[in-house]
């Protein structure tokens, strides 16, 4: 066990923990078991990783800003950075919908099936409409008032509110920059100590890796719903999972055609991150991992990666807005709607608005979807027809999300001749 690489370990902890959560739930006592022996761990894991998000994205970004010599430097990568993002975002909800234009998923149910999902899950789909509801009275601007914290403090205090922290460390990191470096460098050597502090604690969290995500699959198998419903659902899960497939062989394309990188050194460093945003269903609790693969296992410079990925967690959600087209377009079909071309052009700009709004955590996804669909005309009762697969699929979405970060930051750290040696060969072993 000991001689394993991380990622083969973290694949061993998933498939013990989905074998144990269907043996342990074959008995009555078992779901008992696991929700209270078992899951805790989980959430333990996930916890600490929440924990060290935001101390990691102030001493990253701190330190990443306040690195540059000069500030145009930060306008050339920001500009890039977004574009990018953009890009691979639009790029995806097109992937979603011509595949689900294809092979039409929707039109398979029957009535009766349509009929028994919506009453399973209508309550659990009300909940997610009213949190959405109350996002979309907000104006057109309030995306931007939000952008800006009027407390530092009460920012951080809240795992929701990155992009507050994100402004404020930028912010924060422009100021270090502009005043004289023999005033500035005692601030500056405390982000970097901080930062490498922080980095090493990721390491040592990262031992607790499969043990953590043994607990959270166990839970989740543990507390599934019937087999019946997800059979229903099969061709939806199989349509966004061909998506996110499609999706990641262009991130590959795009890195190895950009950087040069070998598409296997790209897929062996980033891993790990990957198998954690599958267990976690949360681009920000793998930020920390994310971040540490892609410096020290990928050869991203710091001053990019610190800078790329945090941003990337937060607004740049490929896997996100690819199944929030899906989603929509399927719901569509099970009610026998026939969406026009500018229906779903306007889904190309909803779900890519969308996807950028939602936070970085389990299920957010699917609480965006509804204006997807309200913005299209459909029924936003539907929601309940997907409910139950969900979760697979969010852990799914937001690997993918995960490895748009690392790939977009992969480029733009190539663009800026930041791109080097990775300055950890196998440190998996380490582990
Ligand atoms: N769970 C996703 C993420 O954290 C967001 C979502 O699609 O629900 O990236």
């Amino acid at each position: 066990m000991k001689k394993l690489p991380l990622h083969l370990k973290i694949l061993l902890g998933m498939l013990l923990g989905v074998t144990f959560g269907l043996l342990i739930s074959q008995f009555e006592w078992g779901k008992g078991l696991v929700m209270h022996w078992i899951k805790p761990f989980g959430t333990i894991f996930i916890n600490v990783l929440k924990l060290i998000a935001v101390p990691l994205i102030l001493a990253s970004l701190i330190k990443g800003v306040s690195d540059l010599k000069d500030i145009t430097k930060l306008s050339s990568m920001g500009g890039r950075t977004i574009g990018l993002y953009l890009l691979t975002t639009i790029t995806a909800v097109t992937i979603g919908l011509s595949i689900v234009n294809v092979i039409k998923p929707g039109n398979t149910i029957s009535d009766e099936t349509r009929t028994e999902l919506l009453s399973v899950y209508a309550s659990d789909a009300a909940a997610k409409q009213s949190v959405a509801a109350a996002q979309k009275e907000a104006g057109p601007l309030q995306a931007l008032v939000d952008l800006v914290p009027s407390n530092i403090f009460a920012a951080m205090q809240d795992n929701g509110n990155m992009l507050q922290v994100i402004f404020f460390a930028i912010f924060f990191g422009i100021g270090i920059v502009l005043i004289p470096p023999k005033k500035s460098h005692y601030v500056k050597d405390f982000f970097d100590a901080l930062n490498e502090i922080i980095l090493k604690l990721i390491d040592l969290i990262m031992i607790a890796a499969p043990y953590g995500v043994f607990a959270l699959l166990a839970a989740l198998v543990a507390e599934a719903p019937s087999a019946d419903l997800f059979k229903a659902l099969g061709l939806y899960t199989i349509t966004v999972l061909l998506g996110l497939l499609c999706m990641t062989i262009f991130y590959l394309i795009l890195v190895q055609l950009i950087t040069g990188k070998k598409i296997g050194f790209f897929l062996k460093g980033i891993s790990p991150a990957q198998l954690l945003a599958f267990s976690t269903s949360s681009s920000a609790a793998t930020l920390p991992v994310t971040m540490e693969r892609v410096q020290e296992h990928l050869g991203v410079d710091e001053d990019v990666s610190s800078f790329v990925l945090p941003i990337g967690a937060t607004i740049n959600m490929d896997g996100t807005s690819l199944y929030q087209a899906v989603a929509a377009v399927f719901i569509a079909q099970t009610f026998g709607m026939d969406l026009t071309l500018g229906a779903q052009l306007g889904i190309i700009a909803t779900a890519t608005l969308a996807s950028i709004g939602s936070a970085a955590v389990p299920g957010a996804g699917m609480v965006m979807l509804v204006i997807v669909l309200a913005q299209a005309g459909i029924p936003e009762a539907g929601l309940a027809l997907i409910f139950a697969v969900d979760r697979p699929l969010d852990m799914c979405r937001t690997a993918v999300n995960v490895t748009g970060d690392a790939s977009v930051s992969l480029m733009v750290a190539k663009w800026l001749g930041k791109l080097g040696k990775p300055k950890v060969k196998n440190r998996n072993d380490h582990y």
